[in-house]
């Protein structure tokens, strides 16, 4: 029998003894102890000292709905008494992943009729690895396998996600190299706040964009199988590329015939206002990976959406030797579908698009206005990053080594706020459902602990 009835420093013995987490120096995590997180209703969590906590991060930006909702609850306990398991492959199916599908046709952009389902996004992006080149290979050309992408992109952790990602900590893992596949390969990022130097926001999106070009010649065109970006970079910072910068992609892409992937893991499901960040930003993708906000994170399940034109490839072009056991598992596909049930009769997208969003990013302004280190403000929706600065002026940064995110994240946790530090920015992802009420206590929280930070590098 599980024993839940423990303090929080037999959780935490028990976690450095046992338990090895993502992302974490596993000897600095054991001494510092973890936050052991019990419980969760709405927009807050609470850990093992009871401490209530307002999660302006939606977990990992997926918990879109926010906690506790019954209606995803009661679906998943329907159908795990109906059929908890079984696969879709060797010619079965399973009514949830039927009905998923169809209902994804209507809430994904226009020419998006089909679907893939995968565990994660990690495994969708590989997913889209494999279907890319078989897709060039039906066409009759083979040699287009390389992947395209950028600097500092983050698209999830198997090894081609690690390789389609740009973070060079990640391709090194494992020594030099040790993490990185051929067959990928990385232009700038379109951050104009710490690279644009002395351009405008415009002329600097555009030259980034044409990056992409330059690499496209390099490699030769007949190599390119396609270029993966999110509309809005998640875990880079909330980086919101320049106008200038999607129109000349687009323009690329179909100038060398590359297919473009919008990866939608964190921009889909309402983040930005919209159904999916390819509207927000005017993309026109052949393919999108969707996870996190696919079921709010409840239960694990991942999916690439398709446009008609590629599938009529892969239609004709034999078997997909491709899949996973998980592959639309039916309980996480019955949760997929209350979940999108959810957003669509709450009006979420709406809400996110007209309320909750614009009145986030107005409280942020003030910021960017009123506090010494407050640099911009970036974002769309309930999606955003506030870079801290030094100086704003010359838009000078902290250094990696002040890493003045982390300082801020921990001030954040003594002040029962979850707010991530991404180098040196700190970033707000909250459940679409937050209230205004609930804004304006995180934009206090979040002023105290930018107070604080700024104190500590006074
Ligand atoms: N793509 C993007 C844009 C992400 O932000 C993430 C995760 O944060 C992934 C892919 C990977 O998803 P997962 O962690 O479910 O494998």
């Amino acid at each position: 029998m599980m024993n839940f009835n423990r303090t929080t420093a037999q959780w935490q013995e028990l976690d450095r003894d046992h338990h090895t987490h993502p992302f974490s120096d596993p000897k600095a995590l054991g001494e510092k102890g973890t936050r052991v997180i019990t419980k969760a209703e709405g927009s807050y969590i609470w850990d093992s000292d009871d401490n209530k906590i307002l999660d302006g991060m939606a977990g990992l930006w997926c918990v879109n709905v926010g906690y506790g909702r019954t209606e995803l609850i009661e679906a998943a306990d329907r159908q795990m008494r109906q059929l908890p398991y079984y696969n879709s492959f060797f010619q079965t199916s399973n009514p949830p992943q039927i009905e998923l599908s169809r209902l994804l046709s209507e809430v994904t952009p226009e020419g998006f009729n089909h679907f893939f389902f995968a565990g994660s996004g990690s495994e969708a992006n590989d997913t889209n690895v494999r279907l890319v080149r078989h897709y060039w290979d039906i066409k009759g050309q083979p040699k287009k396998k390389t992947f395209i992408s950028r600097h500092n992109a983050y698209h999830g952790s198997t090894l081609a996600a690690t390789s389609l990602g740009g973070m060079g900590y990640m391709h090194n893992m494992g020594g030099e190299g040790g993490s990185l596949l051929p067959g990928f390969e990385h232009i700038g990022q379109p951050f104009w706040y710490l690279e644009g130097g002395d351009m405008t926001p415009e002329e600097f999106g555009l030259m980034r964009a044409q990056e992409l070009e330059t690499k496209i010649l390099e490699l030769g065109a007949d190599s390119v199988a396609a270029f993966i970006a999110e509309p809005i970079q998640g875990a880079g910072g909330v980086i919101v590329p320049p106008a200038t910068y999607w129109p000349e992609i687009q323009r690329i892409c179909k100038k060398y015939d590359i297919l473009l992937i919008a990866d939608e893991v964190i921009c889909g499901f309402g983040r930005t206002g919209n159904w999916f960040g390819s509207e927000t930003m005017g993309i026109k993708p052949d393919l999108i990976t969707m996870a996190k906000g696919l079921s709010s994170g409840y239960l694990p399940i991942a999916a690439i959406g398709m446009q008609d034109d590629f599938f009529a490839v892969l239609n004709g072009g034999g078997d997909i030797n491709h899949g996973y056991t998980y592959s639309g598992h039916p309980v996480a596909s019955a949760v997929a579908i209350a979940n999108i049930h959810y957003i669509r009769d709450h009006n979420l997208v709406e809400k996110v698009r007209e309320d909750t969003g614009p009145y986030l990013h107005a409280g942020l302004q003030h910021l960017v206005d009123s506090h010494p280190i407050v640099g911009e403000v970036r974002g769309r929706g309930l999606m955003a990053g506030i870079q801290l600065v030094k100086d704003k002026a010359s838009r000078t940064t902290f250094s990696g080594d002040e890493d003045a995110g982390t300082v801020c994240r921990d001030h954040c946790f003594s002040n029962n706020l979850i707010m991530r530090g991404v180098g040196q920015s700190m970033i707000i992802s909250p459940p679409l459902t937050i209230s205004r009420i609930e804004i304006d206590e995180l934009l206090a929280k979040a002023k105290i602990c930018l107070d604080a930070t700024g104190r500590d590098f006074g």
